[in-house]
């Protein structure tokens, strides 16, 4: 008797049911074309706003290390306790983690190619993160981030800088500031500051041990900042009446807030100055920020982000600032639709009606020629009627029918009929002239 193979087990179905479809992941989704197209204008919109900015792309794996996400962000957040999907490659016993977010990779990447040796560097990418959260409108367990990353700057020149970026989206976007976005910031000043803070904070909680849930509880010792950013609303008086870190900084991180806060003002950009914003991550220091939608209900952070300038020598590095965010594309995606501000759908500008199969060796090569001109050109497939096909383009949403239709092609022709524009005449034109009428397909 042969020996059945563990993986055949999955996928052998028993001859007589239809086999049960298999389903995706819970709280990873597919992105349909309708809105990939979305994405794809989303991301063009990104791509030109960043590299106006000078930043360029620098792209990481999507699985690294475990230790490298519990030494970059600290053990005792929510991401590193709760939140990663981490597992033993069975090859070899290593610990790896898929990517929860995308500083830790990115400060990884520059340090093991020591790619600050010639100057600073700004970059992004966009890609996959993975939380293993409880999935709602806003939160899944795979989800998109556009992460930008400026290295080797100590500020405070590119925190405002990276601030007006992002409003310069926004607008770019047909989003309205404080309307449909904005901004609030904090300066998490620096170390020696949180920990007078931390003492006096923790002071305070103590003395409010009844009042605090158990998460507060636990953090208390461990990292009790974090407890400002609850969301338990039972817990607002106490966090309320806590000491501010704000009131523990220097003239050195006070003078940096205020440098960064005289360019937003400068530029007219309101923000609120949220003493309690403390992000979600321990490299934090000095500006922070975060830019809230109210449109999205409980996942109202669209963007956040903040400077870490300890992270790249914690992970290894040669000693450098740093500043970034992070923005949710699926948030900031859900945002435009509320506000009714995504683009319509665009079809081809043309569809190829070919009645006769023993037609097709004189009319794809002109179908080439279109497109090599510039044109997007879909083709019907597998045969139909004269009716059905030109149903067919009608559906596609092309602005125009090419007729490849026995008459025409016994004169060389083509009929261009126009399927949108009432105004619109219908037209005939010489194959042998393809590149002229290209010109005219794609419109002035
Ligand atoms: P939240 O408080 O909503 O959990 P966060 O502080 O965990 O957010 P960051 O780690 O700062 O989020 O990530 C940056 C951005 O990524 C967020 O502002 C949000 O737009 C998006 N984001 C974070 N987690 C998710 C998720 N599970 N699903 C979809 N988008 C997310
Ligand atoms: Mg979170």
């Amino acid at each position: 008797m042969s020996s059945v193979h563990p993986v055949s087990a999955l996928v052998s179905t028993p001859a007589r049911k239809p086999a049960e479809p298999l389903r995706g992941i819970k709280g990873m989704h597919d992105v349909l074309p309708a809105q990939a197209a979305h994405w794809l204008w989303l991301e063009d919109k990104l791509r030109s706003l960043l590299s106006r900015y000078g930043y360029q792309n620098l792209r990481t794996p999507v699985v690294e290390p475990t230790a490298l996400f519990v030494r970059g962000l600290g053990e005792v957040t929510d991401i590193v306790e709760k939140e990663m999907y981490s597992f033993e490659d069975r090859m070899n016993g290593d610990h790896l983690t898929l990517r929860p977010e995308a500083t830790a990779g990115m400060v990884r990447a520059i340090n093991e190619h020591n790619a600050l040796y010639g100057g600073p560097l700004r970059v992004w990418q966009i890609g996959s993160m993975f939380r293993h959260e409880r999935p709602q409108k806003g939160r899944s367990r795979l989800f998109h981030q556009l992460d930008v990353e400026a290295f080797g700057h100590a500020g405070p020149d590119v925190d405002a800088e990276i601030i007006l970026m992002l409003r310069a989206l926004w607008r770019e976007l047909g989003l309205v500031e404080e309307q449909d976005v904005r901004l609030e910031i904090n300066s998490l000043g620096q170390s020696d500051e949180r920990l007078a803070h931390r003492a006096a904070l923790i002071a305070h909680l103590e003395a409010h041990a009844d009042l605090l849930d158990e998460d507060a509880r636990r953090r208390l010792h461990s990292n009790p900042l974090r407890i400002l950013d609850t969301k338990n609303p039972a817990m607002a008086a106490v966090v309320e009446s806590a000491p501010q870190l704000l009131d523990f900084l220097g003239p050195a991180s006070l003078q940096h807030l205020a440098q960064v806060r005289a360019v937003l003002d400068a530029a007219g950009l309101a923000y609120r100055l949220n003493p309690r914003l403390v992000r979600g991550l321990d490299y934090y220091n000095l500006t922070v920020f975060e830019w809230i939608t109210p449109h999205l209900g409980a996942q109202s952070t669209v963007c956040g982000g903040g400077r870490y300038d300890q992270l790249i020598e914690q992970l290894g590095g040669k000693p450098a600032p740093g500043i970034g965010f992070g923005l949710g594309m699926e948030r900031l995606l859900l945002l435009l639709e509320a506000v009714d501000k995504l683009p319509a759908p665009v079809g081809p500008v043309a569809y190829a009606v070919v009645p006769r199969v023993e037609d097709l060796p004189q009319v794809l090569p002109v179908l080439e020629k279109l497109r090599a001109a510039g044109v997007s050109v879909l083709m019907n497939a597998g045969g139909g009627s004269m009716k059905t096909q030109f149903k067919r383009a009608d559906q596609s949403g092309a602005s125009v029918a090419l007729v490849f239709g026995p008459d025409e092609l016994a004169r060389s022709e083509v009929a261009i009929k126009p399927l949108r524009d009432a105004s619109a005449v219908q037209s005939t034109q010489p194959l042998a002239e393809v590149q002229r009428w290209a010109l005219q397909l794609l419109g002035p």
